[in-house]
């Protein structure tokens, strides 16, 4: 079967299925091959159901403090099949979901993997690799995402040596685990296996945990790692990983040098994540790539005309938001509007472990070396009523201006629903708002946005309950 289309879309993560669905809205006839579940990582084997897990993590620490709210509950259990299970129902109706926009859009939806022949062509195999059709398009956006990468030479072997895929299907919380890589992946998965009892013990390369975030911040999560028993090797190498009797044992030098040998059940393997871009075609046509990650112009043009690429498979920042809003701003540009530019300077950045944390914009660090002069407020939530009241003390606010303009520059935040909180200041970082703006906006009392007015207000030193 051959048929035509205005828009073909590779791949049906947050980047394929937003670019699908916004062109299908304008109009167009799209589209879009999936050789595995609709809706991509994200959905299926990311953001989606590991969220799910924090839920009953978050759940059954609460249930283990129970007493501390009055409630007497003995001997509570759970059951980690039926976690899982709910885990994987919810992905597959946020699947189904996207199966509908789709159907109500008026999408094709090709099963299959898709191959490039020309610039506009795409040919679908099924599983086995038989070709099942051909598809031509005026246009084609890639969108295929990224994969778990692993250290050279060891290799993820899905049983000891486990990806964030495995780490979500467990059949029973491993008496321990190890964990490589302290990104978001490898924070999630600490405290959701911690939380269920796990002997948990993460690896980090670099000098802290969560290392993309401002030191302050990614410290009270260190403090609260601390206080659940997470053992942390900071600033640590990989020298291998061998799997032997049942058990791996992870050879690490930590910081002063020191060989250590980490024996577990599983090693979760989380030092980010590479591009989807074998046996699509790519050389076949000549796109270029840097590394790996499809090299694009700031319209997501490809280095072939008509040929776009989003999501992770251009490179960092990873994160379904950013591949969303590339989808949207490329759909736009290639039915010629004029889209705004995707703002990389404000892009919340959100890690779901407790105390969650959340941030947009520079780190102190990072505004210090690009030459600003800062101002910077901060707020605790234990000073916050609401805070107190719903029993969540831990983190805090902090907030950046710059102090020749009094643009804010930066917000971070650390604990309970701060990746709700945070909405607020990629907003006022968006907008490049300064403190005159920001200073009056009334919040609701009680609340934990208050701590984030109160930052605002600490910076300028108009604070009340600092
Ligand atoms: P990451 O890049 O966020 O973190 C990888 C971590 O591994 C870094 O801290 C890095 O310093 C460390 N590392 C690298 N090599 C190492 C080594 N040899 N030994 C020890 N540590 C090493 O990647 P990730 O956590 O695997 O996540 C993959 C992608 O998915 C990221 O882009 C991430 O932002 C995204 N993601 C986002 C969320 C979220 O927004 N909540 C959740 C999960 C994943």
């Amino acid at each position: 079967m051959n048929s035509h289309y205005d828009l073909l879309v590779l791949g049906s993560g947050p980047g394929g299925y937003v670019a699908a669905i916004k062109a299908a809205q304008l109009g167009k006839s799209v589209a879009c091959v999936e050789k595995s579940e609709v809706g991509g990582i994200c959905l299926n084997w990311g953001c989606i159901p590991t969220k799910a897990l924090i839920k009953n993590a978050d759940m059954w620490r609460s249930l283990n403090e129970a007493d501390k709210f009055g409630f007497n509950l003995e001997n509570p259990s759970f059951d980690f099949g039926k976690i899982v299970q709910r885990s994987r129902e919810v992905a597959g109706k946020l699947s189904k979901g996207i199966n509908f926009l789709f159907k109500k859009n008026k999408v094709t939806l090709i099963s299959g993997f898709g191959k490039f022949i020309d610039k506009n062509t795409i040919e679908v195999s099924d599983n086995e690799g038989n070709i099942k059709e051909t598809v031509t398009a005026d246009s084609i956006i890639i969108a295929t995402g990224a994969r778990p990468r692993s250290i050279p030479g060891i290799e993820i072997d899905r049983k000891y040596i486990i990806s964030s895929k495995e780490a979500l299907v467990l059949d029973d919380v491993p008496d321990s685990i190890v964990i490589i890589g302290a990104g978001a992946i490898g924070v999630e998965f600490a405290y959701i296996y911690k939380s269920f009892g796990a002997e948990v013990t993460i690896v980090e390369a670099l000098p802290q945990i969560l290392p993309n975030e401002d030191e302050e911040i990614a410290k009270e999560v260190t403090r609260a790692f601390k206080k659940l028993k997470i053992k942390m090797y900071i600033g640590a190498k990989v020298q291998k990983v061998n799997v032997a009797n049942n058990l791996v044992d992870t050879v690490i030098e930590d910081k002063k040098g020191k060989e250590i040998i980490l024996s577990s059940q599983k090693t979760l393997m989380a030092i980010g994540v590479q591009p989807n871009i074998e046996n699509i075609g790519l050389e076949k046509i000549g796109i270029e790539t840097n590394v790996g990650w499809i090299k694009v112009n700031k319209n997501y043009e490809t280095s072939i005309n008509g040929v776009y690429a989003i999501g992770d498979v251009i490179g960092a920042p990873c994160l379904a938001h950013v591949a969303s809003a590339e989808a949207i701003h490329a759909v736009e540009k290639i039915y010629g509007h004029n889209p705004a530019l995707v703002n990389y300077n404000a892009v919340p950045g959100c890690t779901y472990c407790q105390p969650q944390v959340a941030s947009v914009g520079l780190t102190e660090a990072k505004a210090t070396d690009a030459g600003h002069e800062l101002k910077i407020g901060k707020f605790y939530f234990r000073a916050n009523g609401k805070s107190l009241a719903i029993g969540e003390i831990t983190g805090m606010v902090k907030v950046i201006f710059d102090t020749k303009t009094n643009i804010i520059l930066g917000g971070h935040i650390v604990g309970s629903e701060a990746t709700e909180l945070i909405s607020e200041l990629v907003t006022a970082v968006d907008k490049q708002m300064t403190f005159d703006d920001l200073k009056n906006i009334i919040h609701a009392h009680p609340s934990l946005a208050e701590s984030v007015i109160e930052a605002i207000h600490d910076a300028y030193n108009e604070a009340i309950h600092v």
